[in-house]
This record gives C-alpha cells, sequence and structure tokens, in this order.
C-alpha cells in the first residue's frame, strides 16, 4: 500500500514536471525543428526592412522571415529590441534567429551563420538638406558624425575617424534618434545604409539628403548562432530560395518599395 502510493506521487509529479517543460520551453536550440518556435531577433525601427504598423511589425524583413516559416513549416515569434543587443542575444541564446536589416561582415561571421544575401545596401553619408559643404568623407575632418550604436555604419565611421579627424562620433540606439540629431543641427553628418534613409527621406520630411557615392556595398543576411543551427540555416536557405521561385520575394519587395 504505502509502496504503491510513493509509485504514485512519483507518477503524478513526473507527469506534472514534463508538462511544465513542454508548456514553457518550448523554444528550440537543439537540431530538430518539428513544433519548435523559434525567437527571432528584430530592429523594429528599420522602415521599409522591420517596423511597426497598428500595432503590428511588418516591413520586408517581417514578411521574409513569416514567409520562410510557413513554407518550411516552422513557427516564430518576433523579439523586438536595439539592432546592437540582436548578436549578443544570439550568443547569449536568447534568440535563435535574427534578421534585421543585417549586413553580412567577415567580423560577424566569426560569431553568427548567414543564410544567403536577400537583399543588396550599402553605406551613404546623410547630411542635411542646407549642408552644402560634405560631399565626401574627407569633408567631415571637425565635423560632429552620428551613427547607431553595433552597425557596419558606425564600424566604418571609427575607421574613417582616425584617419581624417571628426569633431566626434556621437553614438545612436535608432535610426530615428541619429536622423534628429543631423535633422536638428546638432550632428552634421551620419552614416546610413541606403535603401533605409532613402524610403526615410521619401516617406518624411527629415530635412535629410544623402550626398556623394555609395561608400561601401553590403549584402544582408539572416544570422543563426555559429555552428549551431545547422538544420534550420538549410531550412532559411530553402525557404528564401522557394520564395525567389515563386515570385513571393519579388511581390514582397513591391509591397513596400514600389512607387
Ligand atoms: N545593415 C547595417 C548593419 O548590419 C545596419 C542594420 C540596422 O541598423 N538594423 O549593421
Amino acid at each position: 500500500m504505502k509502496k504503491f502510493k510513493l509509485f504514485a506521487i512519483l507518477s503524478i509529479l513526473t507527469l506534472l514536471i514534463a508538462a511544465c517543460g513542454t508548456d514553457k520551453d518550448d523554444t528550440a536550440n537543439e537540431s530538430g525543428s518539428e513544433g519548435k518556435v523559434y525567437r527571432v531577433g528584430i530592429d523594429t525601427t528599420y522602415p521599409p526592412f522591420e517596423f511597426e504598423k497598428d500595432g503590428e511589425y511588418t516591413g520586408i524583413d517581417i514578411d521574409i522571415i513569416n514567409a520562410i516559416a510557413e513554407d518550411q513549416g516552422f513557427e516564430i515569434e518576433l523579439k523586438p529590441m536595439d539592432f546592437g543587443g540582436i548578436i549578443p542575444s544570439l550568443q547569449a541564446g536568447q534568440l535563435e534567429v535574427a534578421i534585421a536589416g543585417m549586413s553580412i561582415t567577415e567580423d560577424r561571421k566569426k560569431v553568427v551563420d548567414f543564410s544567403d544575401p536577400y537583399f543588396d545596401a550599402g553605406l551613404s553619408l546623410v547630411v542635411a538638406n542646407d549642408t552644402d559643404d560634405i560631399e565626401k568623407i574627407e569633408d567631415l575632418a571637425g565635423k560632429r558624425v552620428a551613427v547607431k550604436n553595433g552597425t557596419t555604419g558606425a564600424t566604418f565611421a571609427q575607421e574613417q575617424e582616425k584617419e581624417h579627424g571628426f569633431d566626434r562620433l556621437v553614438q545612436f540606439n535608432d535610426s530615428p534618434a541619429m536622423f534628429q540629431e543631423v535633422s536638428n543641427g546638432n550632428a552634421q553628418a551620419l552614416i546610413e545604409d541606403y535603401p533605409v534613409i532613402a524610403y526615410a527621406i521619401a516617406q518624411n520630411d527629415l530635412g535629410l539628403k544623402v550626398v556623394g557615392e555609395r561608400l561601401t556595398g553590403a549584402q544582408y543576411g539572416i544570422a543563426v548562432l555559429k555552428g549551431q543551427n545547422d538544420e534550420l540555416l538549410e531550412k532559411i536557405n530553402a525557404g528564401l530560395a522557394n520564395l525567389r521561385e515563386s515570385g513571393k520575394y519579388d511581390e514582397i519587395l513591391n509591397k513596400y518599395l514600389a512607387e
């Protein structure tokens, strides 16, 4: 009798523990994506790739990752954060995936694996409409330059700063704050991805203009933590290829970039 009771209690406990386990820990790290929910880091201040509209996350990246997940039969949960926090969050195991207008770089490849490229971008120099003495990086000597924390724009500016003697670099956590700094004259220039600043200028009266040639070329990729999510990365690439083939990829781009 006693033995039976103990057995019953143990069985119930085991069931309870198992239930809790599946309940709250349905995110994935290990291979095998059946029924897993992958946490996807996004930067929701980055139109036309990622932004919030009527309380929903939307944009090219959001549509692409949703379409890939649907095509490949996995679930995702979007996790908005400052761009600078995304790679650290992947490394800390708080995310499995990142899509954030993230440029594929050799430096980042040391800690993440990238999908096949899905968009061509690159950096541009941006100034206020009434600025007429800045057209290239050399003209930034003695000027205040705004950049966004953790971005390729920030890295590029840090490298150039040494050579060209800026007054100083000012760092922001999101692009709108960086745009504002130049709009209101606190900084004389900023560096941003061309498609993002071109879209922002077309959409809003920011009082900003792009000057000179494109500073760098770059391609966006979807990131997973290096060496940890090979199966997931394969699915992402397969999904991406399917979207391109079916015309869905062009449809998404047109939705945000046409006109
Ligand atoms: N493409 C740039 C980078 O990878 C900026 C990305 C962003 O600000 N979301 O650093």
